[in-house]
């Protein structure tokens, strides 16, 4: 692991524009995050090369997208009113509230996943562990994670509704509505991009652990003897996608989640983690969710749900298989594994070292000196062509070139032009490159 903190990340993050505290002004509102005008670039450019790989390039992968609210009955059907729950404990001193399985973990306790929340107020009490301020503990009590809301101008139990938790249950209520209009062979997905809401106990660490979040999820529609296969295809797909966004392959680990630990629809999971400079934790998951997402929404809404195959044998309830993707920790890796730092001329550089396909700006164009006419008019010429050609090109004339440098060394722009007199002669421009800082001459028509 690099020398790297999150708080190095946090800082350039903030000083350059990717995120901010959400509400700052008001001394923020634990769990959340605004992504600036570089961060919702960078995050955007993630969405589209998953969009690309799971959905564009492939023809048995549906698009879709769900409305966040929806009707209580798919969350008490799919288990989350009953089930969506995190071990609270309390500090009895301080009311501080803390996540249990997380409070053993960070003392190094281990086999937390494991345990029961019986077995984790055992351990409290026969190790005689105290809240972080030192204070005497509760009993754990399970804490539902979901934003309950009213929809409508009357509050009653027939109005609750809930901020989603995951994308997920807005495909399996639409399985039906794309089964019928489109008549997919089997095995086919719907995949989605969304916001996802949890009341975190302790949000933290920036961006991996907040209460408004963001996933890419994808649900395969299988019959189950083919669950085994389909499960390691996906499981590899999603390897492949992860490294197709530069991560490095041996900052990824398949762990496979324990029974005890796994979500309440699941039969068999594995979760992908990532090297992140706060440890090795959670990037995404891939899980075999059985029938039970389909088979519970046929049994409360009464509507048949099978799957009737194009070559008459007999109808049946597909079963799931779930590659699931967490956008904000992704955002979080590909930052994290691509912030560097060396030495130039005796000082210290930092600069992002982001794939040129994730780069928020791609290109920064700059006259050599912002006080002469003739070169800032031929650099907004190679500007509008560029960006024309480019997108997200940026003019930038703020300070000197030096400072210029650093600062797109810090956003992660691969290529900065400058237009110096010699362009005004020869039609040529300097090109450096981020990662190697080497400056060549290139005519205009080459760029
Ligand atoms: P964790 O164990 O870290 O709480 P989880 O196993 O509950 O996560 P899932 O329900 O599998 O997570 O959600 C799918 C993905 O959504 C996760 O792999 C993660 O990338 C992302 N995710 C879940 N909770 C959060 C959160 N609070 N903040 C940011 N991302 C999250």
């Amino acid at each position: 692991m690099s020398d790297v903190k999150l708080e190095d990340i946090v800082s350039l993050c903030k000083r350059r524009g990717f995120m901010y505290q959400g509400s700052e002004i008001y001394g923020g509102l634990a769990g959340t995050w605004d992504y600036g005008p570089l961060g919702v670039q960078l995050k955007r450019n993630i969405v589209d090369a998953w969009w690309k790989f799971f959905i564009e390039s492939r023809d048995d992968v549906y698009g879709i997208d769900a409305a966040i609210l929806m009707n209580q009955k798919v969350w008490q059907a799919s288990g989350h009113v009953d089930g969506f729950n995190d071990p609270l404990v309390e500090d009895l001193k301080t009311k501080k509230r803390y996540r249990a399985d997380n409070l053993l973990e960070d003392l190094g306790i281990e086999g937390v996943a494991a345990m029961s929340t019986t077995q984790m107020d055992q351990v409290i009490e026969e190790q005689g562990i105290k809240s972080p301020d030192g204070n005497q503990l509760s009993k754990i009590r399970q804490f539902n994670m979901m934003f309950k809301t009213n929809v409508g101008v009357t509050e009653d139990e027939n109005s609750t509704s809930y901020l989603r938790p995951e994308t997920a249950q807005g495909m399996f209520v639409n399985f039906k509505n794309v089964v019928d209009s489109f008549s997919p062979d089997m095995p086919f997905a719907l995949a989605q991009v969304g916001k996802a809401f949890r009341n975190e106990i302790s949000p933290r660490d920036f961006i991996f652990r907040v209460r408004e979040l963001e996933q890419m999820e994808i649900e395969l529609f299988i019959h189950p003897d083919n669950w085994k296969e389909e499960f390691e295809k996906w499981l590899q797909l999603q390897q492949d996608f992860y490294l197709s966004l530069g991560l490095p392959a041996d900052k990824l680990h398949k762990i496979e989640v324990p029974a005890e630990d796994r979500a309440h629809y699941s039969k068999h999971s594995i979760d992908t983690e990532f090297d992140f400079t706060i440890g090795q934790k959670e990037l995404g998951g891939c899980a075999y969710r059985t029938d039970h997402d389909l088979s519970s929404h046929a049994n409360a809404s009464g509507k048949n749900l099978k799957y009737i195959p194009k070559d008459g044998s007999e109808a049946f309830i597909p079963h799931v298989i779930e590659p699931t993707f967490g956008l904000d920790r992704l955002v979080l890796a590909v930052i994290d594994s691509s912030y560097s730092v060396d030495e130039q001329n005796g000082e210290q550089r930092i600069y992002l070292k982001l794939p040129e396909h994730l780069a928020p700006v791609r290109m920064a164009v700059s006259p050599l000196l912002k006080n002469k006419p003739e070169l800032v008019e031929k650099a907004q010429e190679v500007f509008k062509a560029m960006k024309q050609k480019y997108g997200s090109v940026i003019w930038d004339d703020n300070g000197n070139i030096g400072k210029r440098y650093r600062r797109q060394d810090e956003i992660g722009t691969p290529k900065c032009v400058t237009i110096d007199f010699q362009t005004l002669e020869d039609n040529t421009v300097t090109i450096r490159d981020r990662d190697t800082t080497q400056q060549t001459r290139l005519s205009i028509d080459e760029l």
